[in-house]
């Protein structure tokens, strides 16, 4: 422990990061990803440690534990030191002749800098990891602030890459609120921030008051929609599944099912008896806070007295932290368990008359991060998908992509405008940086001074020949850009 102020703190975490990154950022970018491809099998060699860790600090099923933070975070190692060197070379520009003679022009893709990277609890080691790898690759530093609910998963995370990168390089700063305002306020280069939508606010006013580039994953309130075709097994597996891995403490959970009349009494009967199934305590663990329990309480408390049916699963004691899987009927829009976030293993069902009435409640929300379609017309699924405000849309499954690398994960509205995984993710690590050689022999440019008559002609006869004029009017100024242009080349000083 150290007595030092959370800013000095983050001073010094970040000063070191900079110093190491200066020279990280030199190396050739083949040479980052040979050093970074060990991190796969330290990753891996973890798994049981991982598993038990998080269910200690987590309570987190160790099942998930290693399916959903182990194995997804091994495989972006391998997808992202194979394709960093294609998705950072540089690119030249193809630059007209006529209008930009003698220039050759290259854009790099140039690491920020210093990332302050603020971090959950609910998927500790996963979603660091998913920014760490392609920041450090991209030839950053990254100072990880973890969350105070799991600071063990923090430190290991940070020690996977100890001896891999230069000291430094990924800097950590343990704490919770004091330490995270304090690191982004820090002398860092951009912020990647996944939280709560009431913390993204207050660290984007941050970044906006530096002029800090931010990215920000937020929070979710995920609808599925049932169609009346949908395979109804996998549906109200799925559905389970969906709502309850990681008692439902996921940005991306089902916390909406819009059903279509037809087939909704089938699936709630087939969702009850899965949910009932559950092992309390094993397949659906206690929550990871108190406080979060106590949300989760809160919500179902007000939909019971909204008059929501809870078809199993009871509104839990005060002061539980392990809730019994709920799955509720419910018709009040505006209760808070049908539009505020809940992050806990609560599945509501709302039955509606058609797929128009579902695709219209399902975007009518602040949120927009993930949603899923379940239907045997995979076709139409797919079409009706394209409707959905959701940055990730999956027909007959929910959420999974989050283990795919070169899928990218981001959302709308409420859910924040962040992307990670993917080369789309790419935008918030590296900035580009044009570099222009010009070779023109001539003494001067057309467009530098001095600003004369026949300048003036020259620049009228160039918007009519791009598109400014009819066919003759353009032929015309074809006519006159040939007289004009060798008289403005060999012009000298200002006219009187
Ligand atoms: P949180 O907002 O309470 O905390 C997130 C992090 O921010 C923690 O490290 C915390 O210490 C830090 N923090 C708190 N105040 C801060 C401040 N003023 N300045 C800077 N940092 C500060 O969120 P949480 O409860 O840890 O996580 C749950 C939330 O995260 C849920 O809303 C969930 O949906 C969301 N989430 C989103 C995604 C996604 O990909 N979109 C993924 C996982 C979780």
């Amino acid at each position: 422990m150290t007595n030092e102020s959370p800013e000095k703190q983050a001073d010094s975490v970040v000063a070191a990061a900079r110093r190491a990154q200066a020279a990280w950022a030199e190396r050739p970018i083949r040479e980052r990803a040979d050093a970074l491809r060990p991190l796969k099998r330290r990753i891996l060699s973890a798994a049981e440690h991982v598993g038990s860790l998080l269910a200690e600090e987590c309570s987190k099923p160790f099942e998930e534990a290693v399916l959903a933070e182990v194995l997804p975070s091994a495989d972006l190692v391998d997808y992202w030191t194979v394709s960093i060197e294609e998705l950072l070379a540089a690119e030249t520009l193809e630059l007209d002749p006529i209008s930009f003679p003698s220039k050759r022009a290259v854009v790099y893709r140039e690491p920020r800098g210093v990332v302050a990277l603020v971090s959950p609890w609910n998927y500790p080691v996963a979603i660091p990891l998913r920014t760490l790898v392609p920041a450090l690759l991209a030839g950053n530093a990254v100072v990880l602030k973890p969350s105070e609910v799991t600071p063990r998963a923090g430190e290991l995370v940070a020690s996977f890459f100890e001896g891999l990168v230069p000291e430094g390089l990924v800097g950590l700063l343990q704490g919770g609120a004091e330490e995270g305002d304090a690191l982004v306020r820090a002398d860092v280069d951009a912020v990647v921030f996944t939280g709560s939508v009431a913390t993204g606010r207050k660290v984007a006013a941050v970044c906006a008051e530096r002029l800090v580039p931010c990215a920000l994953e937020l929070g979710g309130k995920d609808a599925a929609i049932v169609l009346a075709d949908a395979p109804l097994e996998r549906t109200a597996r799925g559905l389970v599944w969906g709502a309850f891995t990681n008692a439902g403490q996921n940005c991306a959970s089902i916390e909406r099912v819009y059903v279509v009349r037809s087939i909704a009494d089938a699936l709630k009967k087939r969702v009850v008896e899965l949910t009932k199934a559950l092992r309390v305590g094993k397949d659906v663990g206690k929550l990871t806070t108190l406080r979060q329990a106590e949300i989760v309480r809160a919500q179902l408390d007000a939909a019971a007295t909204s008059g929501a049916k809870l078809l199993t699963g009871s509104v839990p004691e005060e002061g539980a932290q392990q809730i019994d899987p709920a799955v509720v009927e419910v018709t009040d829009e505006a209760t808070p368990l049908l539009a505020d976030e809940t992050f806990g293993p609560v599945l509501p069902i709302v039955v509606v008359d058609d797929e128009e009435e579902a695709v219209r409640r399902a975007n009518a929300s602040r949120f927009g991060l993930t949603a899923s379609i379940w239907t045997k017309r995979t076709a139409h699924g797919h079409a009706l998908a394209r409707r959905l405000r959701a940055g990730v849309v999956t027909v007959n499954n929910h959420a999974f992509t989050a283990a795919i690398p070169a899928a990218p994960w981001s959302g709308v509205g409420e859910s924040g405008y962040g992307v990670t995984s993917s080369p789309h993710a790419l935008g918030e690590l590296v900035r580009p940086r044009l570099v222009l050689e010009d070779k023109n022999a001539l003494a001067s440019e057309l467009w530098w001074y001095p600003y004369t008559g026949t300048l003036r002609s020259l620049a009228l006869a160039m918007a009519r020949l791009r598109g400014g004029a009819g066919i003759f009017g353009r032929v015309a100024a074809l006519l006159s850009l040939l007289t004009l242009l060798p008289r403005r080349l060999f012009e000298k000083g200002p006219e009187k």
